[in-house]
């Protein structure tokens, strides 16, 4: 039985997770599924790794919580570790990726204040982009379904088209402070971004002396095959918002920033009561330890590549409904011309697969990157299976996202993470 008690936002699936192991939940009917949605990309090492119980365990008969106001020394570390990974010299913890993004962009208005630059405040984002639901990321995300009935939205945010320099060119004003865009959109549709329009958009910034800000909130943490996905386009932002993965299913969200981008922040000009707490970091610790190793993320690649080859194989099988496959590494997404939720919905109820709708008419594929071949591979026989079971049925001959880009009948694969598709 369900529960009124709770505020009606989410539409839940009815069924009751007791427990899980790696990519399998169990239901507490003793029902398994098969979960390549991973919490959202959150649950990075699956459930109930041995190794982030153990860490869990240790430091929850030490300490849970420590204000903000005292050294948190395995925050430190963490900080550390992340900085000496990628361009950063300096990492905020928070509890969330609104959070984190709320930091990011905090810090570029700062900036460029303290550099008697105020009239910079405003940050371009792209459409399809999701940053988060508090007010500001809301409006950073710009998707008018999220924002309708809260009110005008926060201001100082500007939207254009992906992979278009000219539409930036155009909307960047003297009161830009900074770009904001997620390296793979995730929410939007699994949609990677080139490696030459971000690195477009860098010398842009260094150009105009704008701040390059990277939502690698769910593409981050190994997810693509890289431990941060613009590694592989070789570029650096200015800042960075990570959460999701991080914490492999603890709460957490980072910030993080060169000392360049992050001078304005100086004492008590943000803050979090939570964030960084020392659970939270020795958790986020210890999925570093697993994550942060090049055989481990060579196998995230590899395993990338193997998902991808099934899933592109069951598409030829099923090219009336199966539009496109695309992403990178273990971000995949396959573009259907039933809704995706028709697809979801198919695979959980006669598949015991779970999966994660999102917009573009997208089904997201994110299995923890521990799964192994015979997941991916039970995987592809069980959307198979669904897709068979699917027909004709559902297809919808008129939908509109779909016919505009790419005509159902023909299954096209998109190219390799990084190319344009
Ligand atoms: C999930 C997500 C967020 C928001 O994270 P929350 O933890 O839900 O606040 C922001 N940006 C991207 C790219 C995300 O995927």
């Amino acid at each position: 039985m369900m529960t009124d008690a709770l505020l009606p936002v989410f539409q839940r699936a009815a069924m009751v997770f007791d427990h899980g192991e790696g990519a399998w939940l169990t239901t507490t009917e003793g029902e398994r599924y098969l979960d390549f949605g991973a919490g959202i990309a959150v649950n990075a090492l699956g459930y109930s790794h041995p190794y982030l119980i153990a860490a869990l365990e240790r430091q929850g008969r030490k300490l849970w919580h420590l204000s903000n106001v005292y050294r948190i020394p395995e925050g430190e570390r963490l900080a550390r570790r992340l900085t000496a990974a990628c361009f950063a010299d300096v990492a905020f913890f928070a509890n969330s990726g609104a959070e984190a993004n709320e930091c990011a962009i905090k810090i570029a208005r700062r900036h460029h204040a303290a550099a008697g630059r105020p009239e910079r405040w405003r940050v371009l984002t792209f459409a399809g982009a999701f940053h988060g639901r508090t007010l500001a990321t809301m409006a950073a995300g710009g998707n008018p379904k999220y924002l309708a009935g809260f009110g005008p939205a926060v201001d100082g945010f500007d939207q254009c088209p992906p992979e278009d320099m000219a539409a930036v060119r155009a909307a960047i004003g003297p009161e830009t402070a900074a770009i904001m865009i997620e390296p793979v959109q995730g929410e939007g549709g699994i949609r990677p971004m080139s490696h030459a329009f971000l690195r477009d958009l860098r010398a842009l910034c260094d150009e105009q002396g704008l701040l390059l800000i990277l939502d690698e909130i769910q593409c981050g943490i190994g997810r693509t095959g890289q431990l941060f996905a613009h590694q592989a386009a070789g570029i650096a932002p200015d800042i960075m918002s990570l959460a999701k993965g991080l914490g492999g299913g603890f709460p957490i969200g980072a910030c993080l920033a060169t000392r360049h981008a992050a001078h304005g922040m100086v004492p008590g000009a943000h803050g979090s009561t939570f964030g960084g707490n020392p659970l939270a970091v020795a958790v986020a610790n210890a999925v570093l330890d697993v994550v942060h190793d090049d055989g481990f993320l060579a196998d995230v690649r590899r395993k990338g590549t193997l998902a991808r080859g099934l899933i592109e194989d069951v598409a030829m099988r099923h090219p009336r409904v199966v539009v496109q496959v695309r992403g990178c590494g273990l971000m995949l997404g396959i573009k259907t011309t039933c809704p995706s939720t028709t697809l979801v919905e198919a695979l959980r109820r006669e598949a015991r697969v779970l999966t994660i709708a999102a917009g573009d008419n997208v089904t997201r594929v994110l299995p923890p990157l521990v799964v192994s071949d015979a997941e991916i591979a039970s995987f592809a026989e069980r959307l198979d299976r669904t897709l068979v079971g699917l027909g004709d049925a559902n297809v919808i001959s008129d939908f509109n996202e779909v016919q505009e880009s790419g005509a159902p009948g023909r299954t096209r694969t998109s190219k390799p993470c990084g190319g344009r598709f």
